[in-house]
């Protein structure tokens, strides 16, 4: 589903990323891991073409990516995102927060995107939530409606950029529970994530960035218990 070719970035004379090849394919989730400055976020932002990338090509659902504004609008629309910060819009309700993209940028009714974003609400257990205020919520709620509005999309591919991180501990397992469950219904997902009992979980292959490359890839049981790299040890013995 999404095709990466020798991808390189670089931010002035900075390689970042020194051509990865990566491919997911339908329904896989994959869990993206390394150290921080591994150039993790950047990948997702290249995939959703948020950054342009230096070469290479991306593919996703066979159409390869340009950076031409129709175009860009067109790949993105199939692609959910999902940060560490919720980026709700603080003036709009949850229901409103979950319907606004659908209207303007799929065009649906208001009675058709009030429908699609009830059944989400329900699926991130916050259906009594729907005329809150994003402030009035948990970050854990939060971070719910924010997965419920990229779903609302039906995006083909969800990308999360840790979507955890700037939670409460207590507040972290009712979003990765969400998170499980899109898993297991057979989204594509690719997650930056530093929760390792997720990426045990719910990933189909975990890869380890390091060094503007992949260190690592496999299994999770493969790279997080025995990882075959130098690099992946380091990593891993410094996370325990
Ligand atoms: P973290 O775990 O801390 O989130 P990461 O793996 O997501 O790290 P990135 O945010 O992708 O890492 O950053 C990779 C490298 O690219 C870093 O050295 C960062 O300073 C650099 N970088 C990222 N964005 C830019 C930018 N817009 N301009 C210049 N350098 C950037
Ligand atoms: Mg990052």
């Amino acid at each position: 589903l999404v095709q990466m070719r020798g991808i390189v970035k670089k931010f002035g004379s900075t390689t970042v990323l020194d051509g990865i090849d990566l491919d997911v394919r339908e329904g896989e989730v994959v869990c993206l891991i390394g150290p921080s400055g591994a150039g993790k976020s950047t990948l997702l932002r290249c995939i959703n073409g948020l950054e342009q990338i230096s070469a290479g090509t991306i593919e996703v659902g066979g159409d390869r990516l340009v950076y031409e504004e129709k175009h860009l609008n067109a790949i993105r629309s199939r692609i959910g995102m999902v940060f560490q910060s919720f980026n709700l819009f603080p003036h709009m309700t949850v229901l409103e927060n979950i319907s606004v993209a659908q209207r303007e940028v799929l065009g649906r009714g208001k009675g058709e995107a009030r429908e699609k974003a009830e059944s989400l609400l329900a699926r991130v257990g916050l259906s009594q939530k729907a005329g809150a205020y994003p402030d009035n919520l948990s970050g854990g709620q939060q971070q719910r409606v924010a997965i419920a509005r990229a779903l609302a999309m039906d995006p083909k591919v969800m990308l999360f950029d840790e979507p955890t991180s700037a939670l409460d501990p207590e507040l972290v397992g009712e979003v990765l529970k969400v998170m499980r469950d899109l898993a297991d219904e057979g989204m594509t997902m690719v997650v930056v994530t530093h929760e390792m009992r997720f990426a045990r979980q719910a990933a189909d292959r975990v890869v380890l960035l390091a060094d503007g490359g992949i260190a690592e890839q496999g299994p999770p049981e493969q790279v997080l218990d025995d990882p075959r790299s130098e690099r992946g040890r380091a990593f891993l013995h410094e996370l325990i």
